[in-house]
């Protein structure tokens, strides 16, 4: 699994999918950030 932050309302989440879509507002794409294990973002 790996965690991603959605940008759209702030939730971290943790999503095996390709193309992860936040379970609580529906965003992805570009709100959707991946989040290494310190919860930083990775570029
Ligand atoms: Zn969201």
């Amino acid at each position: 699994m790996k965690k991603y932050r959605c940008l759209l309302c702030g939730i971290e989440f943790e999503s095996d999918e390709a193309n992860p879509v936040c379970p609580v507002c529906g965003a992805s794409g570009e709100d959707i950030v991946e989040l290494d294990e310190d919860g930083n973002e990775v570029k």
